[in-house]
């Protein structure tokens, strides 16, 4: 079996997403910067994960960059995957080294599905004016991310600039304070399918918060979000209607509920025997 899942928001949170005090009961860094944590993990989901990563492919898919996953200090030191999918899909690392292979194919998709970089991020600036932009970054040469003044933002007109981008090739979603541009092909779902096909291992459980995680929840047999993020707020608006179930908490005790939800899959198929490994 396979284990996916994204990381921030879904199983490791920031003290401005974790929704309880950083010195609640229950709780682990799982980054440390400078002495400092960063976000944490619950101590019963870690505990599920660490027993379930020894049975199965567990195999983290962030669009953290490779340097913003490599300092999550939980999976150097703690879990170490033999699999991790970063750069939102655009990169691949096997026990840690990055596959260049993956990163050239996924280069030459978008060279051809999208409209250069450049021109991508003079339509976000031309809607997003820079006062309400606290910092921008061009990530591994793949995607962006802007940090804006949230509430700043006229929604109607970034709707509108999400669909014109789509049509060009680049995708949208505001998550928090972050508002993410990143082209077609760099993506969750390639990505883990292609490492699905590389470990020979099924069936996939996923899990995902964001609009970014809906390829990866798509392409999985079996899927949960927790009930916070753009994924639970399509839900709410009644916008979609998803198949997979959502956890009833909110925050980072959502992450207890996804994993018993993959325990449960996990032991229902060892019962039947079918692969779970
Ligand atoms: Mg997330």
């Amino acid at each position: 079996m396979i284990y996916a899942s994204d990381l921030d928001r879904t199983l490791i949170y920031s003290l401005n997403a974790i929704g309880v005090p950083g010195d609640a009961s229950g709780l682990v860094p799982a980054e440390v910067i400078d002495g400092r944590t960063v976000s944490y993990i619950s101590q019963q989901a870690l505990d599920m994960l660490k027993e379930l990563a020894a049975k199965i492919v567990f195999m983290p898919v962030t669009t953290r960059t490779i340097a913003q996953y490599r300092r999550i200090n939980l999976f150097q030191e703690t879990i170490i995957p033999d699999y991790a999918v970063t750069s939102n899909g655009g990169n691949i690392l096997v026990n840690g080294v990055v596959d260049h292979e993956w990163r050239a194919a996924v280069g030459r998709l978008v060279e051809r599905g999208s409209v250069p970089a450049e021109e991508a991020g003079r339509i976000v600036r031309s809607v997003v004016r820079a006062e309400w932009i606290t910092s921008e970054r061009y990530c591994d040469e793949l995607f962006y991310t802007f940090v804006v003044h949230r509430d700043s933002l006229p929604l109607d007109e970034i709707t509108r600039m999400a669909e014109r981008l789509d049509g060009l090739g680049w995708k949208v979603s505001l998550q928090g304070r972050k508002l993410y541009i990143v082209p077609e092909a760099v993506n969750k779902s390639d990505a883990i399918l292609h490492v699905r096909r590389t470990v020979r291992s099924e069936p996939m459980v996923a899990s995902g918060d964001s609009l970014l995680d809906k390829s990866l929840l798509a392409a999985a047999d079996y899927a949960i979000a927790p009930c916070h993020g753009e994924i639970f707020a399509e839900q709410q608006a009644g916008l979609v209607n998803l198949e997979y179930p959502f956890t009833k908490q909110s925050g980072v005790f959502a992450g207890d509920e996804i994993m018993q939800y993959v325990q449960t899959i996990y032991n229902n198929l060892t019962a039947l025997g079918v692969g779970p490994q």
